[in-house]
């Protein structure tokens, strides 16, 4: 994720500010270099960099704490709103019947982009659908399609045509139905006249009512320049980071949203359609800091019980984060896994468990793989109701006794009791961490 390493290093530089009730100037210059190195690191451009830093040291020196808030406090939530200040506010998108195009170079993740956006509006309940005008690379065609029925979304395309325009025009007659229409067009390698030219009149043609540049994390700042081009060739309302799932910096990104005045959008983390989110500014910095997000949480929590259709079953994921973590438990979570994403991420959201916590955990605490899944599901079918609600009391015999009823042996039982334990441990952590931490303290 972007700036990976600022909140461990900032956290470390804040907690030599505790128990004290002022900072110092020395104090406040520490903590502004590290997060200059850490920002320049992510590609962010200087002048960015500068500013911010001098908004910081200003700030922390001449703003009155308010009464009760520690040094650390204060200090922390002024960096933490000057950075919500430097990513800008999410870009608008109304929920509501629009046409957007996507511009960007080949590779940034146009199509995959187009697809989760598109999931992404299925999922508020609007009617969707991709246009894909993308001629020029080979396989575009198909893999729009792919992911268009993955996520569930109304497609067109036509391989067998090569104006892209022309596409583009029948694209928005046969999908008319829908209320968004996401036009998903041709990048290249570098940016040369002719991209842009097509790109200008397939924007001509659509009309559409916001043209938002995908860029790929690790851009640079490269994207200045691609940036300043489309800009000037069909105006950019918005920005979409894709690939923050991998080693990405992500400021030439930053970058880029300054260069446009424009402002972030949507990011990309993954290479499935769900792995999605709308930019928020509030929540992407806490995370960024490893205070977590309860929002984003929740959000995904809710959508993956809607999906998986617990909510009916009496389930609260509320009760699991506090109090006892049965195997039924386990088994929900099993469930919504998959629609919410690797337990990993999900954990990144939450306040305390961001980080770094995640990587002193053994590796396989919350790996649980679709095989391993369906073994333990089929096991938890042989179980009794008291053993799943207290699987303390599965001794040797239920053990037996199960493995004869699932079919599984002896050893996946065990290893799925010891999966429900390492998960349990975890969960444990979480509930000493989560409460009155930063976060809630800085909101007050
Ligand atoms: P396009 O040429 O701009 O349409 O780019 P594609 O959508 O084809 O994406 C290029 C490659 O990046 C593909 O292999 C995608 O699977 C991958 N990709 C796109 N978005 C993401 C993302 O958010 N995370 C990861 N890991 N891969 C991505």
């Amino acid at each position: 994720m972007v700036l990976d390493n600022l909140g461990s290093s900032l956290r470390g530089s804040l907690d030599k500010l505790s128990g004290k009730s002022r900072v110092s100037e020395d104090d406040i210059e520490e903590i502004v270099k590290e997060i200059q190195r850490s920002l320049l690191q992510a590609d962010v451009d200087v002048s960015l960099v500068m500013e911010l830093s001098d908004s910081i040291k200003t700030r922390a020196l001449e703003e009155e704490p308010p009464g009760g808030t520690t040094a650390r406090d204060h200090v922390l939530s002024i960096v933490y709103e000057e950075l919500v200040d430097l990513v800008g506010e999410s870009t608008d998108i109304p929920l509501e019947n629009q046409t957007i195009l996507l511009a960007g170079l080949q590779g940034s993740g146009k199509t995959t982009t187009a697809a989760k956006m598109a999931w992404w509006f299925s999922k508020k309940g609007l009617r969707p659908a991709v246009i894909q005008t993308d001629t020029f690379r080979p396989g575009a065609y198909d893999q729009a399609k792919e992911m268009c029925s993955r996520a569930e979304v109304d497609f067109y395309g036509n391989p067998d045509n090569d104006d892209p325009v022309d596409i583009a025009r029948k694209g928005l007659e046969e999908t008319a139905d829908a209320d968004i229409h996401i036009v998903d067009t041709a990048g290249r390698h570098a940016l040369e006249d002719d991209l842009i030219a097509e790109i200008e009149e397939i924007e001509a043609e659509v009309d559409p009512d916001r043209n938002l540049l995908v860029l790929d994390a690790a851009i640079g700042q490269g994207a200045k320049d691609q940036a300043k081009q489309f800009d000037k060739s069909i105006g950019i309302n918005g920005v979409v980071i894709t690939k923050l799932d991998g080693t990405a910096k992500g400021g030439g990104a930053l970058t880029a949203v300054n260069e446009t005045d424009s402002s972030i959008a949507f990011l990309g983390s993954g290479e499935t359609v769900q792995d999605v989110e709308r930019f928020e500014p509030n929540s992407f910095i806490s995370r960024l800091l490893g205070m977590g997000d309860l929002g984003q949480l929740t959000e995904r929590v809710q959508r993956a019980m809607e999906e998986t259709q617990e909510e009916e079953e009496d389930w609260d994921p509320e009760d699991m984060l506090k109090g006892q973590f049965t195997l039924k438990d386990m088994r929900h979570q099993m469930n919504a896994m998959n629609k919410m994403g690797p337990l990993d991420q999900v954990m990144d959201m939450i306040p305390g468990m961001g980080g770094g916590l995640m990587d002193e955990l053994p590796d396989d605490a919350m790996d649980v793989t679709k095989d391993r899944m369906r073994a333990f599901e089929v096991i938890m079918d042989s179980m009794t109701e008291s053993e799943l609600e207290n699987p303390r009391s599965i001794g040797a015999s239920q053990i037996r006794r199960i493995s004869r009823g699932s079919g599984k042996d002896e050893e996946r039982i065990r290893e799925l009791l010891q999966q429900h334990k390492m998960m349990s441990q975890t969960l444990k952590q979480f509930q000493g961490m989560g409460q009155g931490g930063d976060m809630e303290r800085m909101m007050k």
